[in-house]
């Protein structure tokens, strides 16, 4: 499946089940995408100076390609999508209700 930067997925598994977002980085080596908002996790940052405060950040961790759909939001779900060229431009459509994506 193609993902591209920018593009609204909705999470099929894990804890953020069902929520949908938009996709800020795209790691195809690890097969895996940052999703803004979404499937954080709270990190403990060390004081950086003696007397500071260590704080608690929250950080998006990679949600796994095959986790998550693209979601279309003609249909108001995920759906399966083909390409086809529109101007000699490559388009990403929906299979279901036909619609550019
Ligand atoms: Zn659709």
């Amino acid at each position: 499946m193609k993902i591209k930067k920018g593009d609204t997925v909705k999470i099929l598994k894990g804890k953020d089940n069902g929520k949908t977002g938009k996709v800020i980085k795209v790691d195809y080596k690890n097969e895996s995408v940052l999703v803004e908002g979404l499937n954080f996790y709270k990190k403990h940052t060390r004081p950086k100076r003696q007397g500071e405060k260590g704080e608690i950040i929250q950080v998006s961790r990679p949600i796994k390609i095959s986790n998550i759909g693209l979601f279309c939001a003609y249909c108001n779900q995920p759906v399966r999508f083909g390409c086809r060229f529109e101007k000699d431009q490559k388009v990403r459509f929906c299979l279901k209700c036909k619609n550019a994506i």
